[in-house]
């Protein structure tokens, strides 16, 4: 699962990806495989990771990790293939949400590409390339399905959803902004890989002078938006990457100084979490505690085997407790005494923060 960072040049772009890149370098001892150079993988910021290492003193502390690819050279008229255009469309088409940087920070030193900050402007050049690359796909698809759908209900059906979307996309909205409530509806859009499907998150990057303020740029990015039902996160690239060098203690005592709480990096992985429909399931102990990632929906066996192939092929039950519960107890095993551990069968949804153990045959 793969979060893709795409803008019109210098908007911040490398500077965020950077920021990202260190605040990974961090982790480099924890379980991750990765070698293209365009990709950073980070940590999950989870608070509850810091409370459970308090009461178990592990030997390690794991937490979910996130990649970011990075995507540059996205220009106006890419779709028709100026500057490398179509390979860089066909990068976005292989991951699975966007994050979409927008300059919103004033600075004459840095050239704008369009001459002017202009956010509303930027953003819709750039979904304007994607909106391109995907009429495109869908009309090869609507001319293969025309003709189909003259002898089959299924084809004719799909040709309803194709024109639907075609239609959105040529009025200039996202077909992100269309909802697809049928399941098998949903399942066929996904199968098109559309990029202006892909959720999104919008991240305004704002100077270093703004931070904390109101900022007119931000509003315009937050009203887009709010139209398409996008989430939108404020981030500041260039104090990301200083903030993301710092060691943990020394970048907590920073952003104190700052007066946030949390730094518009960290803000930005745990959407992009959220966004690729992630969430996570908890195991403590005194080797380790540990943050693993499931989709949202996954049942009891799906997540043990997660952990490892037997603990799904044995899978006899799992013993969960939400986390909240967990601390106001002390522990797993007093959580346990007072009833608070429930036993939880192979049909059981997992839900995000339940701490677990699972129970399996050999
Ligand atoms: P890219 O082309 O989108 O990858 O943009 P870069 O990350 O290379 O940034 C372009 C220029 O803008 C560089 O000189 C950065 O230092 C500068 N820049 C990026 N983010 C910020 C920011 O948050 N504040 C300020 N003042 N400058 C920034």
């Amino acid at each position: 699962m793969r979060l893709g960072i795409v803008g019109l040049p210098n908007v911040g772009k490398s500077t965020l990806f950077n920021a990202i890149t260190k605040a990974g370098a961090e982790a480099a001892n924890y379980p991750f495989c990765t070698i293209e150079p365009n990709v950073g993988v980070v940590a999950v910021p989870d608070e509850r990771l810091e409370v459970l290492a308090k009461i178990y003193n592990p030997e390690k502390v794991t937490p979910a990790f996130i990649e970011f690819v990075d995507i540059a050279g996205l220009v106006k008229g890419a779709s028709k293939g100026e500057g490398l255009g179509n390979k860089f469309l066909s990068h976005i088409r292989e991951v699975d949400a966007i994050v979409h940087v927008v300059r919103c920070f004033d600075d004459s030193e840095i050239v704008h590409v369009e001459g002017s900050v202009d956010p509303k402007r930027d953003i819709e050049t750039i979904n304007l390339e994607l909106i391109f690359a995907d009429l495109e796909v869908l009309e090869r698809r609507l001319e293969k399905t025309r003709k189909l759908a003259k002898n089959s209900k299924e084809a004719a059906h799909e040709l309803e959803i194709l024109e639907k979307i075609y239609s959105t996309l040529e009025s200039g909205r996202m077909a992100r902004t269309l909802k697809f409530d049928d399941e098998e509806d949903l399942k066929f859009v996904n199968s098109l890989n559309l990029l202006t499907f892909k959720p999104t998150i919008y991240a305004a990057n704002i100077s270093e002078k703004d931070i904390g303020k109101e900022n007119e740029y931000v509003k315009v990015v937050n009203e887009i938006a709010a139209q398409e039902g996008s989430e939108v996160i404020v981030i500041c690239a260039k104090l990301e990457e200083e903030i993301a060098a710092l060691p943990d203690e020394e970048k907590k005592e920073f952003l104190k100084e700052l007066g946030i709480e949390k730094s518009g990096l960290d803000n930005l992985i745990q959407a992009g979490y959220r966004l690729l429909g992630l969430i996570s399931f908890l195991t403590a102990g005194e080797k380790e505690v540990r943050a693993w990632t499931i989709k949202k929906g996954t049942k009891a066996p799906q997540a043990a085997g997660k952990i490892h192939s037997d603990f799904e092929r044995g899978f006899i039950r799992a013993e969960v407790v939400p986390f909240d519960v967990l601390v106001e107890c002390g522990g797993f095993a007093q959580a346990k005494e007072k009833g608070l551990v429930r036993s939880e069968g192979k049909d059981y949804v997992m839900q995000d923060g339940d701490v677990v153990i699972f129970r399996f045959n050999v």
